[in-house]
Formats: structure tokens, sequence, C-alpha cells
């Protein structure tokens, strides 16, 4: 269980595994492992697509089972204080009773400990942001068991270097989240969703363009291609056409007026079938398909291995991105689908393979990496939100030049023997 996660990233044990009960407990086991010299890899709910929480060097792997508890909500404040392993729909379910919600979504049941680790986000970071956009202030333990305090309780801060931002995302590298206070949100009166179909990609990708350029303030803008499309329908009885489909959601107290203008510019763009799902009931069936691709392409290719793209790239380089990424599949003669956070210009593409295929695993590496050099190239990053793991060290070289060798410092002054999560982000 503990060997790998949900990636193709090859699994590998840690000699044991522990899970604190408090902050002091984290604290001792940073102390003794790091005059040992021994690794200590944090483990989440294990969700990551990148090998995040992979022990590659073995040594201790730090579960957080045992710490997650949901501390104290500040409901007046919006605030709530968790510990780690407390997973986000657990949160959730007991944030309904005030009204209010946590909103960063990667789909996943991941732990909160997990998404600040990886800076998830997902469908609804076009309206909310990503996690690093909704924690205030952490607990964090550093390498040598050290248990200091970063961010404020208040919503604004200009004290010094921002350590909590540092914190986030930095996969488990600099040190241990214990506790953090995450910013809520009031749960939306009203939902809307929309599907509209087009007859070929730069349509589709024109209206998302469009939509975000009208600032309507969406709280979720996707993009599925054709062939996702396809499978979905198959595996879950969605009721679409085979086409380029857009899916979008509206929340909050003027969705009406935000859909309907969303509706005039589909149609502009040519929408050969629009669909509306109004209210929550009719919104919730239609995420849900589109939160289970994942499952539905694993049961669409029983037995075959995925490979997952996680580019993304400035909105209005979007459709190039997609195009390209279209071309790689021509090129390398693959079966891939692409769908994506297209609101944020974050696009995936999930290659399918025969695990014991070489040449076509290749293939898949290769049209990945042109993929991501491409988007690199157009401004943009080799993971929107999976994290770089193992997977992605290559192009961070490329991505951040000189700024590299300033990570690499930060990373010794704070671990300066490398026990925190190594063989991840760097080479
Ligand atoms: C079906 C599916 C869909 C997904 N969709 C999305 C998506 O839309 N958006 C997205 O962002 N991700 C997505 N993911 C990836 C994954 O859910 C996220 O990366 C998530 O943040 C991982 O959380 P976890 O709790 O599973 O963490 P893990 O996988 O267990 O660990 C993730 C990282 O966090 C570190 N870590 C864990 N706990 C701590 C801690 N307390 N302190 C410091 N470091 C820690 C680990 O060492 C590791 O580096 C998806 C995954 C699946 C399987």
């Amino acid at each position: 269980l503990h060997s790998r996660d949900q990636s193709f990233h090859e699994p590998h044990a840690p000699e044991v595994i522990v899970s604190p009960n408090s902050t002091e407990e984290v604290s001792g086991v940073l102390r003794y492992a790091n005059e040992q010299h021994i690794p200590v890899t944090p483990w989440g709910a294990g969700s990551s697509l990148e090998g995040n929480p992979i022990a590659v060097n073995g040594g201790i792997m730090m579960n957080f089972v045992n710490m997650a508890a949901i501390v104290d909500t500040r409901p007046d404040d919006f605030q709530v204080d968790v510990q780690p392993g407390v997973t986000r729909l657990e949160l959730n379910k007991a944030l309904s009773r005030y009204g209010l919600f946590f909103p960063p979504d990667p789909g996943a049941n991941a732990s909160i400990g997990g998404m600040i680790a990886n800076n998830a986000s997902g469908i609804k970071t076009i309206k909310y942001g990503a996690t690093k956009d909704n924690v205030m202030r952490m607990e964090v333990v550093t390498a040598n068991g050290e248990i200091i305090h970063v961010g404020t309780l208040a919503r604004k801060d200009s004290s010094g270097y921002d350590l909590l931002h540092l914190f986030i995302g930095s996969e488990g590298t600099l040190g241990i989240v214990t506790q953090a206070t995450l910013k809520l949100a009031p749960l939306p009166a009203k939902f809307s969703a929309v599907m509209a179909a087009f007859e070929d990609v730069p349509s589709a990708i024109r209206t998302v363009v469009d939509v975000v350029g009208a600032g309507l303030e969406p709280s979720a803008l996707e993009f599925m291609g054709m062939e996702t499309i396809r499978v979905l329908k198959r595996d879950k009885g969605l009721e679409a056409i085979d086409a380029p489909t857009i899916l979008m959601e509206f929340n909050g107290s003027n969705d009406d007026a935000g859909l309907n203008e969303a509706l005039e510019i589909c149609k502009a763009n040519g929408s050969i079938n629009i669909q509306t799902a109004p209210g929550q009931e009719a919104r919730n069936k239609l995420w849900s398909i589109r939160h289970g691709t994942y499952e539905s392409l694993l049961r669409e290719h029983p037995n075959k291995s995925q490979l997952h793209l996680d580019a993304a790239v400035p909105v209005s380089k979007y459709p190039e991105l997609v195009a390209f990424t279209q071309s790689m599949l021509v090129e390398y003669e693959l079966l891939g689908y692409i769908y994506g956070h297209a609101g944020d210009g974050n696009l995936h593409c999930n290659m399918i393979y025969e695990p014991d295929n070489h040449e076509q695993f290749q293939r898949c590496k290769t049209a990945n990496a042109r993929i991501v050099e491409k988007a690199i190239s157009l401004g943009g990053t080799a993971t929107g939100e999976h994290g770089v793991g193992i997977g992605k060290r290559h192009y961070i070289v490329e991505q951040h030049g000189a700024a590299l060798d300033v990570m690499r410092q930060i990373k010794m002054t704070l671990d300066p023997n490398g026990i925190l999560n190594p063989g991840k982000i760097f080479l």
C-alpha cells in the first residue's frame, strides 16, 4: 500500500512506516532521522500522479492517519485549523453544517497535507484558486525537528519573507506540515451547469478563451476531447454527442446572468449542441461523471497503464497546446484521451500503453516530453497541479534555469542532510 502512488512510477517500499500522534512525535522522529541520515517521506492518501510520495531511497515513511483531526472551526472568520491527515471529503462534510467549504478540489479524496505539499488544484481553481490561495497559516516541522509557524490568521500580511508559500508546493522536501489554518468559502446557494458541444476543437477552445475574456467568473470551465466524451457515454451513460465539449458551472447569487451570457458565447462560436443542467442535483450528476474520468478510462482499458500529461499555459495559448498534443498522438501512433481544466490553461492527456510494451511506453514518454517542452516554450509549466515528483524532474531544469540553483540553496539550508523526501523535484 505504501510503496506506490497512482502513477506509473516504479514502486519502492520504505523500511518502516511510522504514524505519529502529535507534532512532538513528528519532531522527535525527524530529529533522530536527521542525526542518523535516514530518509523520511511523508505520506497523505497516496493519490499522487507523479511518484511524489514514493520512498525511492527507502527509510522512514511518515503516515498521518493518526493526525487527522479538525482542531477548531471559526465560521465567523471563515477559517478552520486541521491536522494534515484529514481528507478533503471528510473536512467538507464536517464544514457543511456551518454552510462553508474548503474549495480546492483535486478530484481524488486527497489528504490536506498532500494537497498542501503538491499545491493541488482542480475544477474549482478558476474561481477559488489553488490550494496555495486557500491556506493562511501552517505549523511545520523542519528537518532537524524544529517546530515553526508560518503565515498569519489575518487576511493580509506584508511581514517578512513569504515562508508559507515556500513550504506549500514543496512536496515534503523542505518540512513536514503538522497543522494548517485553511481559508473557507460559503457553500453556494445556487448552481447551474452547461455542456456545449462543438464541430471542432478550435471552436470549443475559442469559447473557453471568450468566456474567460468576458469576465464571467464560472466556478468551473472544463474541456473534454471527443474520445473522452465517447468513453464517458459508454461507461457512465453521459448524454452527449460525439464532439469536443465544454463543461461550465456557475454558482452563487448571479449564476443566471453568467449562465445566459455564456450560452450566447457558445452559440456565437457555433455550438452544435447545448444542454443545461439547472439546479444542484443535475449539476452534481454531470460533475460526478466528469470527476470519474480517470476511473472510466481504467475500465475502458483494463490491464493497461496510463501516462498523465499535466502541462499548463496562458489561456490564450491553450488552443495551440491542444492542437500540438493531438499532432503528437498522431505522430507517435498513440491512443490518448484529452481533457483538462481549460479555464486555467491546464491540459491533461492520458496516454494508454501496455505495461510490458517498453517500446510503446517510450513513445508515450517522448510524446509527453515534446508536449511539455512546447508548453514551456509557450510561457507555461511542465506541471499545473500534480507536482514535479519523479516524472517532471528533467523539465524543471529547462523551466527554471538559474532559479533552480536558488531552489537547491534553499533545500540545502532547510535540509542540509537531504533526509526529506529525497529523489524528488531535483535530479
Ligand atoms: C483520479 C485522480 C484524479 C486526480 N485529479 C487531480 C486534480 O484534478 N488536481 C490535482 O491537483 N491533483 C489531482 N490528482 C493528484 C492527487 O490527488 C493530488 O496530487 C493530491 O494533492 C495528493 O494528495 P495525497 O493526500 O494523496 O498525498 P500523497 O500522494 O500521499 O503525497 C503527496 C505529496 O505530499 C507529501 N506530503 C504528504 N503529507 C505531507 C505533510 N503532512 N507534510 C509535508 N508533505 C506531505 C508527500 O511526501 C508527497 O510528496 C488526482 C489523482 C487521482 C488518483
